[in-house]
């Protein structure tokens, strides 16, 4: 689905999933249109994908589907024209069948023609870790506008994959306490603040779960709970606990009206998409909970998106540490946009957001 180029070529992931349809697919390419456009880089929103369980396929039945995909896009896509990225069960090794198919079809190089692609394939420093990043860096922003101080602030995570993991490192190097984590089979909780977080990364790794990745010294177990004062907890529960700052990292509507009035945190950060219902916002509205919104808060993957483009465009390798800092000015401005559009028309940050975006939008 090929959404808007006002601003810029389509841009936008393919999702391999069995309940992929043109309705959702539509609706995540206007979406697409909206961050690109709060984020201010020179894309619009395009989105794909192939209704298919990809996980009952062969490697190599995956890889034939492909780049069979690959060549009946290879006329409607391009550097310029319409860039894809991974999304749903779709990852930097089939983004580099895609290239290759591509660049068979076009008969010459042309690594721009789609993101995500791992390193070797011309990807860019700092896309694994860009969305978590760009979440921090949006975060602080916030923190600095409203003049408050990181330190002793807590924080809980539902979701603990990509982008969970890395904002939960980066978080706790601004200096707030991450104290709850959960993925979907359950998590832990301790009030004193959960410091060794590479310890439960490598304990998640091995049993498969953070539930019981009690971590004290190289040691992760049940046994160590008590210690450290925790207990476990529902991926339900961590988003209703005694925090300042909860962040769903997971899946869409994880905050519905049912527990929107149970959430206590002062901050809630949108790292997954849409995971907050219409009827849910009104409620933390009323509440005076600050939502920092999806479109702005985990836009940092689709800005180094446009980084990785421009390296290929250029041919130019941009070290880690670069990415990083072109990221968070990318990520202070739109803050400091949205909030800006949030003053002035007196509106929550989402609708500020799409204002923001609308107004780049009409202009363009
Ligand atoms: P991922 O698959 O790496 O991780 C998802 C995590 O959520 C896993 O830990 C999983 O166990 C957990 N989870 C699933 N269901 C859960 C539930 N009911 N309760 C608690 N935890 C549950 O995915 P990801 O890449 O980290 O993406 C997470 C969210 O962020 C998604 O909504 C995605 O659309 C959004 N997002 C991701 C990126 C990116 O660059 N990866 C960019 C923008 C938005």
């Amino acid at each position: 689905m090929q959404h808007n180029t006002a601003r810029g070529p389509y841009k936008g992931g393919l999702r391999y999933h069995p309940k992929v349809d043109m309705d959702e697919v539509k609706a995540l390419s206007f979406w697409m249109t909206m961050k690109n456009a709060i984020v201010d880089v020179p894309f619009g929103g395009g989105k794909g994908g192939i209704a298919v369980d990809p996980k009952k396929l062969s490697a190599a039945e995956l890889e034939r589907l492909t780049r069979e995909f690959a060549r009946k896009l290879a006329p409607v896509i391009g550097p310029e024209i319409d860039v894809p990225a991974p999304d749903v069960n779709t990852n930097g090794t089939i983004m580099g069948w895609i290239r290759d198919e591509y660049e068979k079809e076009v008969g010459k190089d042309s690594p721009a023609v789609i993101t995500g692609k791992s390193l070797k394939d011309g990807g860019s420093e700092g896309r694994t870790e860009a969305t978590g990043q760009g979440g921090r860096y949006a975060l602080d922003a916030f923190m600095r506008l409203r003049e408050r101080s990181p330190r002793g602030m807590t924080v809980a995570i539902q979701g603990f994959g990509n982008v969970g993991s890395y904002l939960a490192r980066y978080l706790q190097e601004s200096g707030f306490t991450i104290v709850a984590l959960s993925d979907s089979k359950g998590g832990i909780y301790v009030p004193n603040g959960i410091t060794d977080l590479g310890a439960i990364e490598q304990c998640k790794e091995k049993s498969g779960k953070v539930a019981g990745c009690y971590c004290v010294g190289s040691v992760c177990d049940i046994s160590n709970m008590e210690q450290m004062g925790g207990k476990d907890i529902s991926p339900e529960d961590v988003l209703t606990l005694p925090v300042d700052v909860v962040v769903p990292a997971a899946l869409e509507n994880a905050i519905t009206e049912k527990n929107a009035g149970d959430i206590k945190a002062s901050i809630v950060l949108e790292m997954a998409n849409g995971p907050t219902t219409r009827e849910a916002d009104e409620i933390l509205r009323e509440k005076d909970v600050m939502v920092i919104p999806d479109v702005l808060a985990n836009a940092g993957g689709v800005a180094v998106s446009y980084f990785e483009w421009y390296q290929n465009m250029h041919n130019e390798k941009w070290t880690k540490a670069d990415v990083f800092s072109k990221l968070k000015e990318k990520m202070d401005s739109a803050s400091e946009e949205v909030d800006e559009a949030s003053k002035k028309y007196k509106v929550s940050l989402r609708d500020a957001a799409y204002i923001v975006a609308l107004e780049r939008l009409a202009k363009a």
